[in-house]
């Protein structure tokens, strides 16, 4: 039996988030969101990342407003789109993500990408949500050192969490390293590669635990004290993702899943990107 297995982090705000929860990003609103969020509950997640910009808000809701589970027991975030940075309307933003929620808070909200010129002005308006309690934590995504550097720069409330592109090809250790150092926790994005996990160390060492590729990835990710959100819309599938608080990896065989770093990105460079 796994000798420490942590079920949530704590944001330095002293809130507790869970180590993992269900990702939303092209579940498609209406029955196939409602159902995933559905059954991740069912199969023991308490947290959900949606974003507004993923057109399921309203669906994610829907399945939140319908359990048995108690809506203080889930951890929910959501996210600001950048063209609502570039048009300064942050405020308007956040009002209808929660109308679509069908909340009076979330728990978790985030700049989803450091628009140029734009993310210091809209994390003044986040700084307001988190005084009025209608975002009980407050952070970023997507921010490397030099936006994270320039946002703390002026910042009165620093961001609580930084949720970014993370995997085993991909382990952002600069932007890790200064999140560690600042106090903000990290979340990993597309932990399992979007699916791409066909690899010799990840198959090797999943027969050596009885476990798929997928768990060995999310395991790694609560052992290095990453927040994961893999994305499923198939019931076995979430179950399995949730399914990783009974095994451990060897400090060898995180050693060996460090090892496989390239610096891959399936997703945009938070530098270059153009939406
Ligand atoms: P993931 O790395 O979570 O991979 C999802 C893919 O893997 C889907 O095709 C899914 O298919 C498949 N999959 C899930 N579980 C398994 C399994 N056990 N075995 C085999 N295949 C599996 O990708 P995402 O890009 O969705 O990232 C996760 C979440 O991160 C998003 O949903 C979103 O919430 C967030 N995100 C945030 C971004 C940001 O800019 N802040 C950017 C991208 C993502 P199936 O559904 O059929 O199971």
């Amino acid at each position: 039996m796994p000798t420490h297995t942590p079920h949530s982090l704590t944001l330095a705000n002293d809130t507790p988030i869970p180590i993992l929860g269900l990702g939303v990003w092209k579940a498609e609103d209406g029955n196939e969101v409602k159902n995933a969020v559905t059954w991740a509950l069912e199969a023991g997640y308490r947290s959900i990342d949606t974003a507004a910009i993923y057109g399921n808000e309203e669906g994610v809701g829907a399945a939140l407003n319908a359990s048995a589970v108690k809506r203080s027991d889930v951890f929910l975030t959501t996210k600001i789109w950048n063209e609502d940075l570039r048009n300064d309307n942050v405020e308007q933003a956040f009002e209808a993500s929660l109308k679509r929620l069908n909340q009076d808070y979330v728990d978790l909200l985030l700049i989803h990408w450091p628009v140029s010129g734009q993310y210091k002005n809209a994390w003044k308006h986040f700084e307001r949500f988190y005084e009025q309690g209608r975002a009980k934590a407050i952070g970023v995504s997507n921010f490397m050192p030099e936006h994270l550097e320039d946002l703390l720069d002026s910042a009165s409330i620093k961001p609580m969490l930084n949720q970014i592109e993370f995997h085993p090809y991909l382990q952002q250790k600069p932007t890790v390293d200064l999140c560690r150092k600042a106090g903000i926790l990290v979340e990993a994005w597309s932990p399992l590669m979007q699916g791409s996990m066909d690899d010799p160390v990840l198959s090797s060492l999943a027969k050596k635990h009885g476990k798929s590729n997928a768990q060995i990835i999310l395991r790694w990710d609560i052992q290095k004290e990453v927040i994961t959100i893999p994305k499923s819309t198939n019931q076995g599938r979430i179950q399995e993702n949730f399914n990783v608080f009974d095994f451990e990896l060897s400090a060898e065989d995180v050693a060996q899943i460090d090892g496989l770093e390239r610096n891959h990105r399936f997703g945009p460079d938070p530098y270059t990107f153009s939406f």
